[in-house]
Order: C-alpha cells, then structure tokens, then sequence
C-alpha cells in the first residue's frame, strides 16, 4: 500500500496549523511555510460550536483550547431594542463534560495551534511562500519563494481567501465575489450578562456580542454598504457608531465606547466556493482556499479545522493518492458547500429584513448538520 509520507502546507492560518498537527498525528513528515515574517492574526474574536469543539478532542487540543476561551451552551436572539425572544441550545457534540459553543480570541487561538503544531514536530518557516510546482509520477517539486525547492508527496493549499496556491493551480478561473454586507468588530471588558452569544436582529444587519475571556467580549455589527471603498480610518468610530443607533439594550450602551479607529476591525465580506474537484494531481486546497464563506453562521473556521482532520484520516489509510483526495471530495464537498450557500443565503435575508423565524430555522438547521460526523 503507498503511504503519503512527505506533505508541504502553505499558509499557517486555523486551517493550516490544523491540517499539520493532524497529519504529524499520523506520522507524516510536514513543513508549513507562512508568507507573513512573524505571526499575527488579524481582527479580535472568532465564535466555534460544537463540532469545532468535537474536532479540538481529536487533535489532543481541546484541555488547552478550553483554558483559552470562553464556554457557553446556548445562542440567545434578541429583537433591536434588546428584548430577549429566544435561546437557541447547542449540543454537546465532544462530550457532555465539555461545553456546546466557546467564544475565543483570535490571537488566542493561534497561540494554541501554532505551539501544538511546533510540538508535533512539524517545521514552520516564516516569511516564505510558494511560486511553482513540478509534478511528476512519484512527487512534486515545489519552487519556494526564496530561490530554494524541495520535493513532497502532496502540497496542501491553505492560504485563504486570496490564495497564490489557487491561482497556480486554477489560473484566473475563479475570483471571490463581495456580498454587499461588511462586518464591523471592537473588543470591550466582558459585561457579566454577555455569558452566551447574543445576536440582535436589526433594520439591515445584525448586531452582536460575544464572550472571548472571562475579562473580554466582542461585538460585531453586520452592515449593508453601498460603497466597496474601505472607509478612511479616522471616519471609522463615528461610521460604527451611526450603524449602531437603531439598537438598544447593551449595544446602545456600549456604542458610546467606541471611540478608537485602531480598535476597529472593519472587514467587507468576500465569497468563493470552487467547484469540486479542489485539487489538480498533487495539491489540493483547504479553508477558505476552496471555500470562504461569510461568518453569519459562525463555521468558516469550523470548516477549514475539519478539512484538515479529514484529510489526514484519508491519507493514514494508504493507497493511491488520486483515491484519497476523491475520497475527500466525496466527504467535504456537500458539508461545505451548505456552509457556504447558507452563511450567503442569511445575509441576503438581513438585508432584505426577511423575518427572524427563517433565521431561527436556518441556524438551528445549520446546528443540525453540523452536528453529523463528518
Ligand atoms: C468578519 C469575519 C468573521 C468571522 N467569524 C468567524 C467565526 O465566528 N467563526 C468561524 O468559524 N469562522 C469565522 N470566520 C471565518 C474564518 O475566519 C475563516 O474561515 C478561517 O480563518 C479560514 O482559515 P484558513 O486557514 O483557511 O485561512 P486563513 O485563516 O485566512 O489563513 C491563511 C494563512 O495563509 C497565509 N498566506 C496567505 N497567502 C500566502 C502565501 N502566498 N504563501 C504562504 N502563506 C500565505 C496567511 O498569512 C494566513 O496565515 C469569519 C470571517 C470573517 C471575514
């Protein structure tokens, strides 16, 4: 039986470090080479549910991961005004001793998979990123970015939205689309009721906040923008502010907080999903590579960590690799693909106030399926 031995990831986001801590799991040789000279992660907190949490027990993370966020087991929607219309659970999917849904910071998150990946024997090298590959009957040579090359058995693209992987492989074949919806985000001291996840419906966005520490939350705001020009950062505190006057409750008064551009993370949402085949002979993408989606169902991260665990199960049981990335197409495509379409579908409905009902049933159906192993 032929064995993958030797894997290059590129791109040290979650779902690179993810992949290689899963792949040296199973005994593969892997170096990570990651364009950015020292690591950073852009924007404040990230939200995970339950099948993240599942997929943290699998690549012997989750005691370490837990230690890092903050748990919670239920997402609460709330009307503009502040008033609490329902609480969505979420299952224990790792266990009942471990919690439905966490929130973390980002920063967080990557400290903890870059240490578990540096663990696991995996080599990450900074500053470096891919320009060629040379595929023959037995391996690839990939050309580094550097002048140097070196040979591998599979390259796994997993360089996100704008992947250079992407590209060498596809041309311009597929380009991301904006949606029309930007994302606006700023950490505050955690308030003791933010326990939970809250989403509020509002007149053409959703705003949100969510516990990342036991001394830090985040809230989000979902806005309709008409201009894609990123707005000038000394503009940015009073836009935010603008875009949150039709609320109440906490967000109302937190609004007034908002008063530093630099504590702004204000990103316009970008989609792409390939169709399958997401691979050509040995390299294949993962993450938002192959599918960005837009975080109103909170699982674009979720995805990219089970693309990675996927893969490396496929690859430990041996045989041709052409079989093994069929195979992961088989198990991937579907899953993401509803990610992807739903994630949109959600923020069309927010723009055109469709009612929360729907939105209540697409989240619990999302829950649903992501719940099912994968
Ligand atoms: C506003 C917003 C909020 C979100 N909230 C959530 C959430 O709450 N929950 C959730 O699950 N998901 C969320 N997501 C989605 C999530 O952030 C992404 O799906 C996730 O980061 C994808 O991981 P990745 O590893 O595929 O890509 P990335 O995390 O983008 O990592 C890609 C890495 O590749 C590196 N790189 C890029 N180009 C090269 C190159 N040429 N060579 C080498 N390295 C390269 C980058 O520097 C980066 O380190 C959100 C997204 C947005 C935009």
């Amino acid at each position: 039986m032929a064995y993958t031995s030797s894997v290059l990831v590129v791109g040290a986001g979650i779902g690179g470090l993810c992949a290689a801590i899963a792949l040296r799991q199973r005994g593969m040789d892997v170096d990570i080479v990651e364009l950015q000279p020292r690591i950073s992660v852009y924007g404040v907190g990230i939200i995970q549910h339950g099948n993240v949490i599942r997929e943290m027990e699998r690549l012997g993370l989750l005691q370490r991961y837990l230690d890092r966020a903050f748990a919670f087991d239920d997402v609460g929607q709330y009307s503009a005004s502040g008033e609490l219309l329902r609480r969505i659970p979420v299952q224990r999917l790792a266990g009942e001793q471990f919690p439905a849904s966490v929130g973390i910071s980002r920063l967080a998150l990557h400290n903890v998979l870059v240490q578990a990946a540096r663990e696991s024997g995996a080599k990450l090298r900074l500053g470096l990123s891919v320009d060629a590959f040379t595929e023959s009957a037995h391996d690839i040579e990939v050309s580094f970015s550097d002048g140097g090359s070196q040979q591998y058995e599979l390259v796994v693209g997993a360089d996100g939205v704008h992947s250079k992987v992407r590209r060498l492989l596809f041309g311009n074949a597929y380009q991301t689309r904006l949606t029309g919806q930007s994302v606006w985000r700023h950490n505050f001291a955690r308030l003791p009721e933010v326990d939970h996840l809250s989403s509020y419906a509002g007149p053409s966005g959703n705003a949100g906040l969510c516990p990342l520490a036991a001394d830090l939350m985040y809230m989000y705001l979902t806005s309709q923008e008409s201009d894609n020009a990123r707005p000038r950062r000394e503009n940015l505190p009073q836009m935010f502010r603008n875009r949150l006057l039709p609320f109440g409750g906490l967000i109302a008064r937190l609004r007034e907080q908002i008063v530093d551009p630099d504590e702004i993370v204000y990103r316009a949402l970008e989609v792409i999903l390939l169709p399958a085949p997401w691979y050509r002979g040995r390299v294949l993408l993962i993450g938002d590579a192959a599918h960005t989606t837009t975080p109103h169902l909170g699982q674009g991260a979720g995805m990219a960590i089970e693309d990675g665990v996927v893969l490396a199960e496929l690859l430990a049981q041996g045989g041709p690799i052409g079989s093994s990335l069929a195979e992961f197409m088989r198990r991937r495509f579907a899953r993401c693909k509803f990610i992807v379409e739903n994630s949109i579908l959600m923020g069309e409905w927010e723009m055109q106030l469709r009612s929360e009902a729907d939105r209540f049933a697409l989240a619990t159906q999302m829950l649903e399926v992501t719940a099912q192993p994968i």
